[in-house]
């Protein structure tokens, strides 16, 4: 498919607030949308949103949004010339972006070779050892079967360490050894979990961190060999791997250290040749990063990236898959303050499980730097079909101080009836000390919910 393909039509191939974020961006840009929706979203604001809505299939995700050829005939239908997949669902799947430019039209992310490539966690921690990206330390190589080899590894590298599927995701497939005598049994459990659940039994070995951060870096590529990083994140705040609270930059980390892993990250984009958005994810432990994985899509958190780095990476995504030339180089890149992203989600804030139901009241904070990104309004049904993520609250501030403070009144003023959500265990986050204080590790969530009992 050539490079500078135009496309004044975009299927969105996604719901929710980013299906809207999409929406909002193209409208922007002047180019006509088309959203697909599945029966339980076929009233919802985004489906109204667009200038034309498809209902593919079903409620259930795996007969609507994950329906390849229901979105590919929609696509064909709507006469549309691009299909952006938002986050989630299909935006990872390279079948699905080699089977949209196989139908003529363009795939708004980066090719199926580099999807595969990232997918398989073997061959992108290759990719980043070739491009020097710094790695986890351990072997870019599939685990062998034999029990010595295996053993042989684990004391090259040094207890403890972590087994992980070559084909895992979402944080599962993943095994801690500490120290030899559960190895050689705690890998052929996970051989078996990795054959079951991806389809591949492939695992690799690296040294397990204990008090990481997780700090991310956003690239953006064009198709001419132009590349940029927007700033880092620091998502730490996590519970069972799923980020609850973002903010941009990370805190405590000097331009003079992480520098040089933006700079590595660009490198390797333009070795792989790749296109579109994509980030980074690190672990960063006693001043040293450590590559985990690389997202080749847009990210939930890329809000607060916006807002410091005043870029819109919605809009450039569209830009590059046009075919455009980057309108930026690092230099012009200049992040300013400080953003902080909550997930409001629809759950029980003391036993998490998803809450659905009729939103009956609804009031959103306002003001300068506020920013919510939502589908909900009053009279909106929370359906238990899909992800609890109801509304991303942004706030952008001169300074962390500043973000956090107004972050604080932000969330006081929230209002959301009818359901329950994470809002007040977000306004009693706002309120820790060490959270305040900036730089706590991917575990300090977990052990703060338990302290509060
Ligand atoms: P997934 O694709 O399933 O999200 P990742 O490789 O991104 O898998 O890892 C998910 C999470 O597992 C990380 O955010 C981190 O909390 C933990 N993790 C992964 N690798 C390591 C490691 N080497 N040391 C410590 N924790 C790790």
């Amino acid at each position: 498919m050539p490079s500078t393909q135009r496309f004044d039509k975009v299927l969105i191939a996604n719901r929710g607030e980013i299906a809207l974020r999409v929406v909002r961006a193209c409208r922007e840009m002047g180019l006509k949308t088309v959203v697909v929706c599945s029966e339980a979203d076929r009233h919802s604001t985004y489906a109204r949103s667009a200038d034309q809505s498809i209902c593919i299939g079903p409620s259930a995700a795996s007969k609507s949004y994950l329906n390849q050829n229901a979105i590919l005939l929609a696509a064909r239908l709507s006469g549309a010339g691009a299909v952006h997949p938002g986050y989630g669902f299909l935006s990872e799947n390279a079948r699905f972006s080699a089977a949209v430019e196989d139908a003529g039209m363009r795939f708004i992310g980066p090719d199926a070779d580099a999807i595969a490539t990232m997918g398989d966690k073997i061959a992108a921690k290759s990719a980043m050892v070739a491009a020097g990206v710094p790695c986890v330390p351990g072997p870019d190589t599939e685990l062998p079967v034999e029990p010595n080899l295996i053993r042989a590894i684990a004391s090259e590298i040094g207890y403890p360490v972590i087994v992980k599927a070559a084909g895992g995701g979402g944080g599962r497939g993943m095994r801690v050894v500490l120290d030899e005598a559960d190895l050689v049994e705690a890998v052929s459990l996970t051989r078996e979990e990795a054959r079951k659940a991806f389809g591949t039994p492939a695992l690799y070995m690296e040294k397990f961190l204990q008090h990481p951060r997780h700090i991310e870096i956003q690239v953006l590529c064009d198709t001419h060999g132009n590349a940029v990083w927007l700033g880092h994140r620091d998502c730490s705040m996590q519970r069972r791997h799923q980020k609850v609270v973002e903010e941009a930059p990370a805190p405590g980390i000097s331009e003079a250290l992480i520098g040089p892993v933006g700079e590595a990250c660009v490198q390797a984009c333009q070795q792989i040749g790749y296109r579109g958005v994509g980030t980074f994810e690190f672990l960063y432990e006693d001043g040293a990063f450590y590559f985990i994985e690389m997202n080749t899509r847009l990210q939930v958190e890329h809000p607060v990236t916006e807002e410091t780095s005043g870029v819109d990476i919605v809009q450039q995504q569209l830009r590059v898959a046009q075919g455009e030339a980057l309108s930026m180089s690092q230099p012009d890149v200049v992040c300013k303050g400080h953003a902080i992203e909550c997930r409001i989600n629809a759950e029980d804030p003391a036993t998490f499980m998803p809450s659905a139901g009729i939103i009956t009241a609804l009031e959103l904070p306002q003001g300068e730097g506020i920013r919510v990104d939502t589908h909900v309004e009053a009279g909106y049904k929370v359906s238990p079909y899909y992800d609890s993520l109801i509304a991303k609250l942004i706030v952008h501030g001169r300074d962390r101080a500043d973000a956090m403070q107004r972050t604080r009144l932000a969330l006081a003023s929230f209002k959301l009836g009818g359901i329950t959500t994470n809002l007040p265990l977000l306004r009693e986050l706002f309120e820790d000390p060490a959270f305040a204080q900036g730089e706590t590790d991917i575990h300090y969530l977990e052990k703060w919910l338990k302290t509060r009992g």
